[in-house]
């Protein structure tokens, strides 16, 4: 044990949640399956926010804010939809409490029930689409291109922090268009977007792909996903970018004229990640010391501590040691400085390693005599002594783009080691008992040989990948022929 945390080959998830944890991220709430996103967790929220944000807009959406509540009738108006959501839904069906007359306690007004029952909202297709039924007449109106930055609630039975939770926070994109092929691409459009926000920010590679229909979105044509791998072998669904054909359109009577002047239904996507990306980003990178974090999200890039004994060896210190940091929020990078003399720096240099802070600088008398400082990576955990006159801003800037980089090799490398080709059943399952990962094999396009896979072994059909290459071979369990292969693997 070190810091109180669990090594990754002990107990991989318990590692995962003390981290969380101890790391201050997040922690249980009171009500079963929700959490607490703690202030320093939030702060990288908000940085994937920022980052997913700006790509949305550079591709021509704006956000939006659709309500809570969905009337329960909307919910039923798309059979797919319904059937899929029915089973983890919020209700609300009464608007007031009061005293019991025995005394016990605060209970539900039964003269306050609702005439409609209320939906907390699981996702927002119903009470967008019966929006854009007003919006929405010709095709001068479309494309119409909105996102939502929300929560959701969707009654999950086994939760888990960040990965599945019950409450959880997300952004959901909803737009309509004049053609099937402008919703495919516009569908296609948002994956890549998602797998672009997933390697250059979070350093975590994606495998692009399709769900199989059995694992489709409730009311979709397609599901698009993107599939990383985590440290202990098992798959993660990313983010999902949906082509919803005309669905939600039939179902809210959601027509438009186009330019000859004929009424036709409108084609819809959505597409979503949530905080989910939250957990993908810890168990990606993070080690038995605690988090890394790639620089592009990290909330503190660089933290400065002083090393001294008493006011009068502060002082010089605290002068360079404020020189420095200025000159590195000049180059816009974010710096922590932390001088507290309530905690020593060792304490302190424990904290930031677990906290996952990329870059260290720490300054002592020494160092002033010596004219250095001592710069430490928290991704190879590594130290060099580098020149105090030098040029410590563009060190750092090099180091942070070192840092990004490498995190993303290393991942890289660890998904190449880690996808196997496999063409019997028996190898397969002996596969994901050994050692896990991506398995690459045939299968026969039935949902029936899915679901026995799944039974019998726990693993799924993570996606089809959109770059499989065509290759004759026959299903591993059923011998049906097949024309690539599909990508399983154990998933959370
Ligand atoms: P969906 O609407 O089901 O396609 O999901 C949209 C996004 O939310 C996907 O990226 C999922 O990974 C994520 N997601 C789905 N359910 C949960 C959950 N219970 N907790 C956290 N994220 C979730």
């Amino acid at each position: 044990m070190s810091k109180g945390i669990p090594k990754r080959n002990e107990d991989y998830s318990l590692w995962y949640n003390e981290l969380v944890k101890k790391a201050d991220l997040a922690e249980n709430s009171p009500v079963r399956g929700c959490m607490v996103i703690k202030p320093y967790g939030y702060s990288i929220w908000e940085k994937m926010q920022a980052a997913l944000d700006k790509m949305f807009k550079d591709t021509g959406h704006t956000n939006a804010y659709f309500p809570l509540f969905i009337p329960k009738s909307f919910l039923s108006k798309e059979a797919a939809h319904v059937e899929g959501f029915a089973k983890e839904c919020a209700v609300v069906t009464h608007y007031r409490l009061k005293n019991a007359e025995d005394g016990s306690g605060v209970i539900v007004d039964p003269e306050a029930k609702l005439e409609e029952e209320l939906i907390v909202r699981p996702t927002s297709e119903t009470v967008i689409w019966s929006t854009y039924k007003n919006w929405i007449q010709s095709y001068r109106d479309l494309p119409l291109l909105v996102n939502q930055w929300a929560n959701v609630v969707r009654w999950e039975m086994r939760t888990r922090l960040f990965l599945r939770t019950t409450e959880f926070l997300w952004q959901e994109g909803h737009t309509a268009h004049a053609t099937r092929q402008e919703a495919i691409q516009e569908t296609e459009q948002m994956l890549d977007v998602y797998a672009q926000f997933a390697e250059e920010f979070m350093a975590m590679p994606v495998v692009k792909g399709i769900k199989t229909p059995s694992e489709r979105f409730a009311g979709a044509e397609e599901t698009y996903c993107i599939e990383a791998l985590m440290q202990d072998g098992k798959a993660l669904q990313a983010g999902t970018s949906h082509f919803l054909g005309q669905n939600f359109a039939k179902a809210f009577d959601v027509t438009f004229a186009n330019k000859e002047g004929k009424l036709d239904h409108v084609w819809g996507t959505s597409w979503g990640v949530s905080t989910r990306l939250m957990g993908a980003l810890i168990m990606a990178h993070s080690d038995d010391e605690g988090l890394v974090l790639p620089p592009k999200l990290a909330p503190i890039q660089v933290v400065i501590v002083p090393i001294y004994k008493g006011e009068d060896s502060y002082a010089p210190i605290d002068e360079k040691a404020q020189e420095i940091r200025k000159a590195l929020l000049a180059k816009g990078i974010s710096v922590k400085y932390d001088n507290r003399d309530t905690h020593k720096p060792g304490f302190k240099f424990a904290e930031y390693e677990l906290k996952g802070v990329p870059v260290r600088l720490a300054l002592g008398l020494n160092d002033l005599a010596n004219n250095t400082i001592e710069i430490a990576r928290r991704d190879t955990k590594t130290k060099e002594v580098f020149a105090l006159d030098g040029n410590i801003t563009g060190k750092v800037e090099e180091l942070l783009a070192d840092i990004q980089h490498n995190i993303y090799q290393r991942a890289l490398g660890f998904r190449a080691e880690n996808t196997t080709k496999v063409d019997t059943y028996e190898e397969f399952k002996q596969l994901l008992d050994s050692k896990g990962g991506f398995i690459a094999a045939h299968w026969d396009e039935t949902a029936e040989t899915e679901a026995k896979i799944k039974e019998e072994t726990k693993a799924t059909i993570r996606c089809i990948p959109l770059d499989a290459e065509a290759e004759e071979g026959r299903c591993m369990v059923t011998g049906k022929p097949s024309k690539r292969r599909v990508l399983f693997a154990r998933a959370y």
